[in-house]
């Protein structure tokens, strides 16, 4: 795959919405690393402003970003360290795809950092590409799927049309630059009547609506857009797209990250939960679905 020259990215430096192109923007409050917050009037589309160059972009996925331990502010807790969840996850996200396009055949994975989600699926029987902003995620892909793993952003990278049955951008978009034209382009790539799967926090969802600045998917630094079932639809809207099921997906986790993660809601549920729940059950791994990802799954119809 041929790389494209970086002039072919547009310049975000403006006060427009990504989706709709409206200027009738608003702020509505500023968050801990005094990023402001916008709405679209027109379409609703929340986001960031200032919005990062690309070289601040690729300077947050570094080692630290897969190993901190200020996970819910940047990044992870220990991604690598986590592998084992994170491929039970990827099974059951492949086995939910495989249900609705058994067909198989070649998919991408955009923002795939260190491929685990690709692993699950070259064991599924597909032939699997990937591409992620980090160096660091990128080196650390098991090396008989480097061949075709790609580092730096989707939009830099060329590939023919129609060339893939599947895309996959799991908590990829919100931290994208240019959403709408990474939606355009995953059209451009996928086969007639082939998959797009897109999964984000959803701001219109109910913990976030309760949680309101404590809510996770208000990270500071790597979020740059927040999605809803209403701006997912209107994106897809200028490319032949048809959203065929939709529904809040989850993780597998360890209860000791649970119980941790527990602390930013509520520092004395967490003191409860660490008092009764015995010792040997901590590392015991857990599926949550606290409802707030939306995983929509996209058909292209011709
Ligand atoms: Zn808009």
């Amino acid at each position: 795959m041929k790389k494209i020259n970086k002039n072919c990215l547009k310049n975000h430096s403006s006060l427009i919405c990504n989706i709709c192109g409206s200027n009738n923007i608003y702020r509505i409050y500023i968050r801990k690393q005094n990023n402001n917050l916008y709405r679209c009037l027109n379409c609703n589309l929340i986001f960031i402003h200032p919005q990062l160059s690309i070289k601040e972009l690729k300077s947050i996925y570094s080692k630290i970003y897969f190993k901190n331990n200020d996970s819910q502010v940047c990044g992870y807790q220990n991604y690598i360290g986590d592998k084992s969840n994170i491929i039970k996850t990827s099974e059951k996200r492949i086995k939910d795809i495989l249900k609705i396009y058994p067909n198989k055949g070649k998919i991408l994975d955009i923002g795939c950092a260190t491929g685990f989600f690709l692993e699950s699926a070259k064991r599924a029987g597909l032939d699997v590409y990937g591409v992620d902003i980090s160096n660091y995620a990128v080196s650390m892909v098991r090396k008989d799927l480097r061949k075709n793993i790609y580092q730096g952003l989707f939009l830099e990278y060329d590939f023919p049309d129609e060339y893939f049955d599947i895309i996959t951008a799991w908590d990829y978009i919100e931290h994208s630059l240019d959403p709408k034209q990474d939606i355009q382009k995953a059209y451009r790539l996928l086969k007639k009547s082939g998959l797009l799967v897109l999964a984000t926090p959803d701001i219109d969802s109910l913990p976030a609506r309760i949680m309101k600045d404590k809510w996770m998917g208000f990270k500071d630094i790597e979020h740059l857009f927040f999605f809803s079932k209403r701006t997912i639809k209107k994106i897809i809207q200028d490319v032949d797209f048809c959203i065929i099921k939709q529904k809040y997906i989850g993780k597998y986790i360890d209860v000791r990250f649970f119980i941790k993660r527990m602390e930013i809601y509520s520092i004395f549920l967490s003191k409860i939960l660490k008092f009764f729940i015995p010792k040997v059950l901590l590392s015991t791994s857990i599926y949550v679905n606290p409802r707030d990802i939306l995983c929509v799954y996209i058909r292209k119809k011709k």
